[in-house]
C-alpha cells in the first residue's frame, strides 16, 4: 500500500466511521492485513502524526525535539515516564488550565481509571482520537470474529454500566474511560453497525444504581431472549457477577414477566418508566423461563438455555479475569468463550484477531496505527531489580518490529491524547507475529504483589496458587468465588494472608489442605528459602463471609469506579484501610499452614495433619 498522508489517513478513518452503517467486514480485514504487513513503517508514520499534531504542546516543546518526529530523536529526547511524573501536568489540566499542556488541542475530558489494580484512581487525558481508536479496535476484532462466528442482526445482552460523569474544579469533564466511550454520541450508531447493540435502554446503562441496572439488564435479556445473539461485558467479571445474581433473583424476574409489573426494588424513576414500557404481562414466557431454570443442573449451561440464539460469550477473559473462566464455562455450557481486546484507560493496544483460540491461549495483535508502542525487555527490568520509574533512564525499550518471539516485555505507550513513552505497567509475552505486527499474550501487571524479604510474587503467581488450591476445594464440589491477598507484617516474621470467599461449607480438613496447598504453590526460590529459615511465617488462609467481595465492589463504586472496568484488587496494602477493614470484619475462619519450625502448641492438629485451625 502506498504511504498515505496523515490527512489522507484521517479522512479514510473519518469516512469509515461516517459510513459505518455499511460496515464491510472484508474491507476492514483487508485494511488490517495491509497495515500489519508494514507495521514498522506504519509505526513511524503514527509517531510522526502524533508528534506533529501535538508539536505545540508545552510538554513536547520543553524536550527539544525541534520538529523532529523520527523514533530515534523521540527516544533520545523524550523520557520514559509513569503516571507519577505526569501528575503535575494532569493536575494543571484538571484545575482548569486550558493552554496546550500535553496536547496541541487542549484536553477537555479526563478518564478516571478504576484504581483497583494500583490502589487509587488515576486521571488520564481523553479526547476524540481515543474514541476513534476504540472504534478501530472494535471494528477490527469484530470483522475477524464475525468471519468465524457470524451473527445476524440481533441484540447483545451487554452487562455494561456507565459511571457518573462529573466536572472537576477546573471544569473538565471526568468519568471512567468506558463511560467516556458509552457517552459519545456516535457510540450507539457504531455498535448497531457491529450488530452488537445492547438490548437494554440507555436509562439502564446510565442508571445511578448498579444493582438496579443489573436487574434490568437481566430482565431486558429475558424479554428479548430470542433476539440475543451474544452475551458480553467489558471484563468477564461482570458476566459472572450477573449470572450469579440471576441465580438469586430469577424467580422475581419471572414474576415481573408474568405480571408485566416491575419489581418494587427498581426505584429509579427513569428506569421504572422505560422498563414499564418494555414489560408486558407474558405468562407464557415466564413459564418457559421458569421451566428452563428448574430443569438445569446446578445452572450448567444457563446462558444457551436462556438465549437459544446466542452464538458466543464475549468480554476480556485473560489476565486477572482468568480466575472467572471456570464459572463462565459453567454458565456458557457449549457456547464458545471469546476474549475481547487489549487496552486500558491510557489507550487501546491490540485486538483479538484469532477468536477461535480459547482465552487461555489468546493473543492480541497490536494495531500499529493507533499509537506508538515500545517494549522494555523484562530482562532489563530484572537486572535493574525494579519496575520503578527513577531507573527508567537505564532502560532501553525496543520498537514494535524488534521484539522477539518468546520474550516478555513491559509495554510503553505513546498515544494521541498526550501520553508520551508512558509505562503502562503491564507485562506481555510475544507469541508470534500477525504479518509484521506482534501478537501478544497478556502475562500480568508488572508490579510485585507479595514481597516480604527476598521473595517476589506477582499477580500471576497468586493466581496459580489459588488455582491449585481451588482444585483441592473442588473435591468438595465447591469453588472460590473471589480472592485477594495481603502481607501481614504486624508480627515477626511477616507472612502472606490469602482471603477467600467460597460458595458453601467446606470441611476443616479440606480447607486446611487448601491452605497447605496455597503455601506450597508459591514456588519462587526467594519465598521457599525464606519460609525454610522462617524469615517468612506460615501462610494464612482467611475465609470471609459470602458477599464480602460484593461489599468491596460497592466500596469502589462509591469512589467513582464503574462495574464495567472493575477488577478485584488482588493484593490489599496497609494503606487501603477501608478494604482491609471490610475483609477483616468478615473473616469467619482462619487457617495457618503448619510450619515445622514454628512452635505451635497445637491441640487442634488432629483436625488436619497439615494445618492448624485457629
Ligand atoms: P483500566 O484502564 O483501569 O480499566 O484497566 C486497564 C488494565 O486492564 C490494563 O492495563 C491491563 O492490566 C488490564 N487489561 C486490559 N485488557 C486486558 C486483556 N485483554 N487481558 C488482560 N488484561 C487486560
Amino acid at each position: 500500500m502506498r504511504a498515505q498522508t496523515t490527512r489522507g489517513k484521517r479522512r479514510v478513518v473519518k469516512n469509515m466511521l461516517e459510513k459505518v452503517e455499511e460496515f464491510n467486514m472484508e474491507k476492514v480485514i483487508q485494511e488490517f492485513e495491509t497495515l500489519t504487513k508494514d507495521a514498522g513503517r506504519v509505526q513511524r508514520e503514527t509517531l510522526k502524526r502524533i508528534l506533529e499534531d501535538n508539536a505545540s504542546a508545552e510538554y513536547l516543546q520543553n524536550l527539544g525535539l525541534n520538529g523532529r518526529t523520527d523514533p530515534e530523536s523521540f527516544k533520545a529526547c523524550v523520557p520514559l515516564v509513569t503516571h507519577k511524573e505526569l501528575e503535575p501536568y494532569i493536575h494543571r489540566i484538571i484545575d482548569g488550565d486550558t493552554s496546550s499542556i500535553l496536547t496541541g488541542k487542549p484536553i477537555t475530558t479526563m478518564s478516571l481509571s478504576s484504581g483497583t489494580t494500583q490502589g487509587k484512581p488515576k486521571y488520564l487525558p481523553w479526547n476524540d482520537e481515543l474514541f476513534e481508536t476504540t472504534m478501530q479496535i472494535y471494528q477490527t476484532s469484530f470483522a475477524y470474529r464475525n468471519r468465524e462466528f457470524p451473527i445476524k442482526n440481533g441484540k447483545a445482552l451487554s452487562f455494561i454500566y456507565s459511571s457518573k460523569q462529573f466536572k472537576t474544579k477546573g471544569g473538565v469533564a471526568a468519568g471512567t474511560a468506558t463511560t467516556n466511550v458509552f457517552r459519545n454520541s456516535r457510540y450507539k450508531r457504531e455498535m448497531k453497525a457491529l450488530q452488537s447493540q445492547c438490548c437494554s435502554p440507555d436509562e439502564v446503562i446510565f442508571g445511578p444504581d448498579f444493582f438496579q441496572s443489573l436487574y434490568c439488564h437481566l430482565l431486558c435479556g429475558l424479554i428479548f431472549h430470542e433476539e440475543v445473539q451474544l452475551v458480553s461485558s467489558v471484563f468477564a467479571h461482570s458476566i459472572v457477577h450477573a449470572f450469579r445474581t440471576f441465580e438469586q433473583v430469577w424467580e422475581e424476574l419471572c414474576t415481573d414477566i408474568k405480571q408485566g409489573v416491575l419489581s418494587s426494588r427498581i426505584t429509579v424513576p427513569s428506569i421504572r418508566a422505560v422498563m414499564s414500557k418494555l414489560l408486558k404481562p407474558n405468562p407464557e414466557l415466564a413459564n418457559l423461563i421458569h421451566a428452563k431454570c428448574v430443569g438445569l443442573s446446578n445452572w450448567y449451561g444457563l446462558i444457551p438455555e436462556l438465549f437459544p440464539n446466542a452464538k458466543y460469550v464475549y468480554g476480556i477473559m485473560t489476565g486477572s479475569m482468568e480466575p472467572y473462566l471456570k464459572k463462565m464455562r459453567h454458565y456458557a455450557g457449549e457456547l464458545p468463550l471469546l476474549t475481547a481486546d487489549y487496552g486500558s484507560s491510557e489507550g487501546w493496544i491490540a485486538a483479538n484477531v484469532n477468536p477461535r483460540l480459547a482465552p487461555e491461549f489468546a493473543t492480541y495483535a497490536v494495531l500499529p496505527q493507533i499509537g506508538y508502542f515500545e517494549f522494555i525487555p523484562l530482562t532489563q527490568l530484572e537486572n535493574n531489580d525494579a519496575s520503578s520509574s527513577f531507573l527508567s533512564i537505564d532502560l532501553n525499550p525496543v520498537g514494535l518490529s524488534e521484539v522477539k518471539v518468546g520474550e516478555e516485555y513491559e509495554i510503553v505507550i505513546t498515544n494521541p491524547a498526550g501520553l508520551y513513552r508512558y509505562r503502562l505497567g503491564d507485562v506481555v509475552k510475544v507469541m508470534g507475529f500477525h504479518n509484521s505486527t506482534p501478537e501478544l499474550k497478556f502475562v500480568r501487571r508488572s508490579s510485585l504483589l507479595l514481597t516480604i524479604n527476598i521473595d517476589k510474587n506477582t499477580e500471576a503467581d497468586l493466581q496459580l496458587a489459588v488455582e491449585a488450591a481451588g482444585k483441592v476445594l473442588a473435591e468438595e464440589k465447591l469453588e472460590v468465588v473471589d480472592f485477594t491477598s495481603h502481607v501481614d507484617l504486624s508480627k515477626e516474621p511477616g507472612h502472606y494472608v490469602i482471603f477467600w470467599e467460597i460458595n458453601g461449607e467446606a470441611s476443616e480438613q479440606v480447607l486446611g489442605e487448601c491452605c497447605n496447598c496455597l503455601d506450597k504453590s508459591f514456588v519462587d526460590a526467594g519465598y521457599t528459602s525464606s519460609r525454610k529459615v522462617n524469615c517468612i511465617g506460615p501462610l494464612e488462609l482467611r475465609l470471609v463471609r459470602r458477599g464480602t467481595f460484593q461489599k468491596i465492589l460497592e466500596h469502589y463504586l462509591g469512589l467513582g469506579a464503574t462495574v464495567s472496568q472493575y477488577k478485584t484488587p488482588r493484593c490489599v496494602g496497609p494503606t487501603n484501610s477501608t478494604v482491609l477493614q471490610i475483609l477483616t470484619d468478615n473473616v469467619v475462619k482462619t487457617y495457618l499452614k503448619f510450619n515445622h519450625l514454628t512452635k505451635f502448641k497445637d491441640s487442634r492438629k488432629k483436625t488436619c495433619p497439615h494445618c492448624v485451625l485457629s
